[in-house]
């Protein structure tokens, strides 16, 4: 892999199994399955964040474990934006097509991910389309 990161917003995280402390390469034990957790709260710096999560197991000890694989952080936006804003730049920040069912929005129930995301779109405060409940960013 090139050390060049594309963005400088990019954050890769070290997985560690939460029992044996053991340290899980992705690459050497690949997830049995990843989603990504979308968290339109901002943080201190007034940042979104998207984080990719992966559900692995550990080779040691056979525990599951559940951990960030990496972060993506927004663009500062800043306090007093609505809820709503905060939202539309949130998912903005997937930038590959995605199936409905591995986007995990913090406070909107997963059954309505796909409704709410559709909504924005039609209301064209979101570029991207839903097809086949993938949904597809531009
Ligand atoms: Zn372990």
């Amino acid at each position: 892999m090139s050390p060049k990161k594309k963005k400088g917003k990019e954050r890769k995280k070290k997985i560690s199994c939460k029992k044996c402390g053991r340290v899980i390469d992705p690459i050497e034990h690949p997830p049995s399955k990843t989603w990504q957790l979308i968290s339109p709260m901002p943080d201190k710096e007034g940042r979104v964040t998207l984080t990719i999560m992966g559900s692995f197991r550990c080779p040691d000890c056979n525990a599951s474990v559940r951990a960030a694989m990496k972060k993506i952080k927004g663009d500062e936006i800043g306090s007093g934006k609505s809820k709503k804003e905060l939202l539309i730049q949130a998912v903005n920040l997937l930038q590959e097509p995605t199936p409905i069912e591995q986007i995990e929005i913090e406070g909107v129930s997963p059954a309505s991910v796909g409704k709410a995301i559709q909504i924005m779109i039609d209301r064209g405060q979101m570029s991207g389309k839903i097809e086949n409940e993938v949904f597809l960013p531009n």
